[in-house]
């Protein structure tokens, strides 16, 4: 019998996993070689789903009920402590993994694809960090959630807001403090015009609505604009 050579590129890749094996960043345990996606099968199902956009009113819009006009709003997963989707979120914000965000930004945009609330969308438009802080961290993790949204979705991502206050020092203030603080953080870029549009708003995590109210309401500034939001993820 003869054994055909592998190519180079696999035999490598056997070689890279012995010393770097692929983890699942949901829950640590080892990938299949040659698997590709982030996340394992059985964390693929057992992922906390929360189903928010087959329902027009969800915990998701009534966090921000009444706080502004809002057509539709949804998050991917119940955020649990200690639970995988904490630990999908450390590694998309603070262990450069980049591909977290992509992933599930395609996962949820073909199940966002499905429903009519949301395919009458025109534009994604990411949370942004301030340019100081996305140095530092080298990318918006926002952004590649949007990113992976955009291309199941197959609407663009628009830049159309920017952070203009630093907010690092945040935990030393009292909730309301930071409530005032982070409703002056963003303004309008002035290149972007959105009149009429209907779009999608996406963040990682709500937890209070501040951040995602703030930026809404300067996106609605856009005369007719129509405003959606999704995330990563909802916190009790
Ligand atoms: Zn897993």
């Amino acid at each position: 019998m003869t054994v055909l050579p592998q190519p180079v590129s696999l035999w490598l890749n056997d070689l890279l996993g012995l010393f770097y094996p692929n983890l699942c960043y949901a829950c640590g345990q080892n990938l299949p070689a040659g698997q590709s996606d982030p996340v394992c099968l059985t964390c693929h199902y057992k992922l906390p789903r929360t189903d928010h956009h087959l329902h027009a009113e969800n915990a998701f819009t009534e966090r921000l009920w009444g706080r502004l006009e809002l057509q539709s709003a949804a998050a991917f997963f119940q955020f649990v402590k200690d639970g995988r989707v904490q630990r999908l979120l450390y590694h998309l914000k603070y262990n450069g993994k980049r591909e977290v965000g992509l992933y599930l930004g395609k996962l949820y945009g073909a199940a966002l694809k499905s429903v009519p609330a949301f395919q009458s969308v025109d534009a994604i438009v990411p949370v942004p960090l301030h340019p100081r802080k996305e140095k530092i961290r080298g990318y918006n993790q926002a952004d590649w959630f949007a990113r992976g949204l955009s291309e199941t979705m197959q609407r663009p991502v628009i830049y159309a807001l920017k952070r203009t206050v630093f907010t690092q020092t945040q935990t030393r203030m009292t909730r309301a403090e930071r409530q005032v603080n982070v409703s002056r953080a963003f303004e309008l870029s002035a290149s972007v015009s959105l009149p009429g549009k209907h779009v999608l708003l996406v963040d990682d995590v709500v937890t209070t609505g501040a951040t995602l109210e703030a930026c809404g309401a300067r996106l609605l500034q856009h005369p007719g604009l129509q405003l959606s939001m999704a995330a990563i993820a909802i916190a009790d």
